[in-house]
């Protein structure tokens, strides 16, 4: 039977990756929606989430596309009325919530799915092949993009939780620390902060995994195009991961990969684990962001002027 699921927050991501996926992947469907202004024809649709637990106690399953600050009560709702769970990234403002989910899920027999959607793209496993065979000694990440393109008039990624660049940033660490077996670890972080901003615009990591150093520039101030790039170096060779793990080649030469739909990918996922009963909750990309932010140098800089007209 179709796993039945009631969908949070229709904003940017929820429309342009959450709702094709639903139609595309076999085995679920959009059942419900919680938007506190949109509705979409032929669907029940509720302005907040607890309403939709209570009038819809045959949808089993949750996926929350909101922004991380406030989503953890959302998510206790869903766990607490029964509902598997399905997170968007980060899978929420502090390392303390999540594990509080966690066992909360755990304690209800509840599926826990903490999605990394950049995890599920094209190259990945390919690249984690090749890293697997390889003795490496440098990773080098640039993840620049412009903001005002990328998140227009979203107010809540500059303020507490909202994570900043980190919003896209972590989607280079979730491939990080899948792609690498040792632990990552930071060593230094230094954060740029506009004036008036609680969170970075720009951020520039030192880490380590075991013997292998990492560097990693996030910067929103990019005004060409968008460089979402993860090169893996050995003493001889390197293969980069590019266009956000879409694309992976090994000394220059571009590797053929299976096209994948990250977020269908992530929907069948969720659909198996619901399943079998059982839950992916991996928080390892948000515990180095709080890593970054606990021993970050902090330096502000000039005011960010939301001029996209989102
Ligand atoms: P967004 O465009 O700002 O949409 C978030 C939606 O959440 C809003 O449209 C709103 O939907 C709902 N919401 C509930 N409480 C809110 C609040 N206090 N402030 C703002 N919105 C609130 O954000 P988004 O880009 O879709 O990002 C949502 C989550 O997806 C974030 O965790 C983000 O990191 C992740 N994500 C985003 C992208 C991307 O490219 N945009 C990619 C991957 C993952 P209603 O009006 O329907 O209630």
């Amino acid at each position: 039977m179709s796993l039945r699921i009631g969908l949070v927050g229709l904003g940017a991501i929820a429309r342009a990756q959450h709702l094709p996926a639903l139609e595309q992947v076999a085995g679920v469907h959009l059942a419900a929606l919680a938007s506190r202004n949109a509705t979409l024809p032929d669907l029940p649709c509720y302005t907040d989430i607890k309403a939709l637990l209570a009038a819809e106690p045959d949808v089993p399953a949750i996926s929350l596309c909101t922004p991380p600050q406030g989503r953890f009560d959302q998510a206790m709702a869903v766990l607490r009325a029964g509902r598997h769970l399905m997170l968007e990234k980060p899978p929420g403002a502090t390392l303390s919530e999540v594990e509080a989910l966690r066992e909360e899920a755990a304690r209800r027999g509840l599926s826990l799915f903490a999605t990394w959607h950049s995890r599920a793209a094209a190259g990945v496993d390919a690249a984690r092949a090749w890293v697997a065979g390889q003795r490496l000694r440098k990773v080098v990440i640039e993840w620049r993009e412009d903001v005002r393109k990328w998140h227009p008039g979203q107010d809540w990624i500059w303020q507490a939780g909202g994570l900043g660049v980190f919003d896209p940033g972590i989607n280079a660490l979730s491939i990080l620390t899948t792609v690498l077996r040792e632990p990552v670890r930071i060593t230094s972080a230094d954060l740029l902060v506009p004036e008036g901003r609680q969170t970075p615009i720009a951020a520039r990591l030192e880490m380590r995994a075991a013997d292998v150093a990492i560097q990693a520039d996030f910067d929103w101030r990019e005004t060409g195009d968008e460089l979402w790039r993860i090169r893996f170096e050995t003493q001889d060779s390197a293969a980069t991961l590019d266009q956000g793990g879409a694309r992976f080649a090994i000394d220059g030469q571009v590797q053929p990969v299976a096209v994948a739909s990250e977020y269908a990918t992530l929907y069948a996922q969720f659909r198996d684990l619901v399943a079998r009963g059982e839950s992916n909750a991996d928080f390892t990309p948000l515990r180095l962001v709080a890593d970054a932010f606990l021993c970050a140098h902090t330096q502000r800089v000039a005011p960010f002027v939301d001029d996209s007209n989102g």
